[in-house]
């Protein structure tokens, strides 16, 4: 489904929506995507909006392996990619064990829409030779995020789930010889998320991260990006993209 924007969302995931006859949808989906079903479609939540508690992994795939085997047409819809921390493959091998076929549609996926929304491009080639997509929020408490490898790489970093670790992943990219100065952002909505919000921005360094989340108050669901790149947004601060004369698109 994208970051939250529904002009965001690909023909062909509207396409698919449109033809399934049971949305299985996600937290961070902006409901406003679902537009595109058909009236006789059977829409089950299973994520944790409106302070229920989350839906457990096992029964979601429970759910969509009984649905499939029922002969219904079942589109799962998560925000952003399925492939890019969305439990897609894991959900997509239940399936296959179950013999249920599946088709993965991509998505925009968060990390990609929060830096284009603020003017970073995220491989500019006069300031890095790549990105790494990495989660600030691993699953056991040892970091299994060898953060000292990512700051000697170079390469522009955006942080997934990194909110409640941001002091944490400050420490260690500093330890591990990144500047305090490189220019990082926070982008906490992008393309509006699923509420359909105005996102928040806001430029910083490394050195300040954790600190200025605190302070402005950021929260999840946020993007964090760091490297050279982000002073390319920047620059661009002085610019209203909203009556943007130009558009590239790829
Ligand atoms: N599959 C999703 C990521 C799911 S993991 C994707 O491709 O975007 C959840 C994390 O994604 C959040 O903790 C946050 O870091 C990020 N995220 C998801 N939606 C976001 C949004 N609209 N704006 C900023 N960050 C978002």
């Amino acid at each position: 489904a994208g970051p939250g924007d529904p002009d965001l969302l690909t023909i062909k995931a509207a396409k698919a929506i449109a033809s399934a006859t049971v949305l299985m949808v996600d937290d961070l989906v902006n409901p406003a995507v679902l537009a595109h079903a058909a009236p006789i479609t059977r829409t089950i939540y299973v994520g944790k909006r409106g302070g229920c508690v989350s839906t457990p992994q096992a029964l979601i795939e429970k759910l969509m392996v009984r649905e499939a085997k029922a002969g219904h047409i079942v589109a799962r819809i998560k925000g952003g990619d399925p492939y890019i921390f969305g439990r897609g493959g894991e959900e997509l091998a239940t399936l296959h064990a179950a013999g249920v076929a599946c088709e993965v549609i991509n998505g925009i996926t968060s990390g990609l829409a929060a830096a284009t929304q603020v003017g970073v491009p995220l491989t500019h080639r006069s300031h890095t030779q790549g990105v790494i997509f990495v989660t600030g929020h691993s699953k056991t408490e040892l970091d299994p995020v060898n953060w000292a490898a990512l700051a000697a790489s170079g390469m522009t970093l955006v942080i997934y789930m990194g909110m409640t670790h941001a002091a944490h992943i400050q420490a260690s990219l500093i330890a591990g010889g990144l500047n305090a100065n490189t220019p990082a952002v926070v982008v906490q909505n992008a393309g509006g998320g699923s509420e359909g919000v105005p996102s928040q921005r806001c430029f910083m360094t490394l050195g300040t991260l954790a600190a200025t989340i605190v302070r402005k108050g950021l929260k999840s669901p946020s993007i964090m990006v760091i490297g050279e790149v982000v002073q390319c947004g920047v620059d661009a601060l002085q610019f209203n993209t909203e009556q943007a004369p130009m558009v590239l698109v790829a």
